[in-house]
């Protein structure tokens, strides 16, 4: 069984950007470990900062137990201000992380992306895409080894962006697509707070919107599934699925400049389990 790891900023960022992917890979025996890197203290509307802690980490284990997530990790680093934390940290638990967890593949904010606006989500998706190399190298952090670690390096890397600037993938989570919406759903305080700030900003336009009305005040899974589907199926249509699909996109990354080479020359190594099959490097395959 291969291990999944998302390196998650905040509590409602896989259901998100990759609740479909994941919920479908658990589906299919896949380990997914969900690595919450902030507290998330600061995301709510009315509430306290204890009261906002402590319910998005429920809002969270909810979301996990609908996209079978097993374990979940907390980081606890203080939500939005990663900007002042410094990189080698955050890069340090990524490290050790990878190391302990050796997941196959993992997923995480593009750290090449544009237009994003939360530095939680470019510090992370920074100190992760550096952790990837490091945590191959036995001169860093020797002090994991002290555990009983190894180097180790992941296969695969699944980046998730607002605006990819290319999908290089679009895995289909027809079948999972309520699952997405169910996981998104559970973080409640999270969603009404999405909804406060567009209220607010209508506001001060000088108009209002009565589902967001609604939806702030009472029941908001129409409107999420509804937005969820224009964006699931846009990505299946930009990507020539068939009608009716509903998809989620990722810029996978594997050995970069030397997938054709490794395509045509690696063999089995005997007594490790191999990885699946993958076809989504079209312009490396050689068959094509
Ligand atoms: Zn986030």
């Amino acid at each position: 069984m291969h291990t999944a790891m998302v390196f998650a900023p905040h509590a409602d960022d896989a259901s998100a950007f990759c609740g479909g992917t994941l919920a479908k890979w658990s589906s299919q025996g896949w380990k997914i470990v969900l690595v919450r890197v902030t507290d998330d203290a600061r995301d709510s509307v009315g509430l306290t900062i204890e009261e906002t802690k402590k319910r998005n980490r429920e809002d969270l284990e909810k979301s996990c137990e609908i996209l079978g997530i097993k374990e979940i990790i907390h980081l606890d680093f203080a939500t939005d201000t990663l900007a002042d934390v410094p990189l080698t940290k955050l890069r340090e638990r990524s490290v050790y992380l990878i190391r302990k967890y050796r997941p196959y593949a993992i997923f995480s904010f593009d750290p090449y992306a544009h237009f994003e606006p939360n530095m939680d989500h470019v510090r992370v998706a920074r100190a992760v895409e550096e952790a990837l190399w490091v945590s191959c190298f036995d001169l860093h952090h020797p002090e994991h080894f002290k555990e009983g670690l190894e180097p180790f390096s992941v296969c695969e890397r699944w980046y998730f962006a607002r605006y990819l600037e290319k999908i290089t993938y679009a895995e289909d989570i027809t079948e999972f697509f309520d699952k997405k919406v169910s996981a998104l759903s559970a973080h409640e305080t999270m969603m009404r707070n999405i909804l406060n700030q567009f209220r607010l900003q209508l506001k001060t336009w000088g108009y209002r919107v009565p589902i967001i009305d609604e939806a702030f005040s009472g029941d908001y899974r129409g409107l999420l599934e509804q937005v969820l589907y224009l964006q699931c199926s846009q990505i299946a249509e930009e990507c020539g699925m068939s009608e009716g699909t509903l998809a989620e996109g990722f810029r996978i990354d594997r050995f970069g400049d030397m997938e054709a080479f490794f395509q045509q020359f690696a063999e089995p190594i005997k007594d490790v389990s191999q990885g699946p099959k993958r076809l989504f490097f079209d312009k490396y395959w050689p068959d094509k």
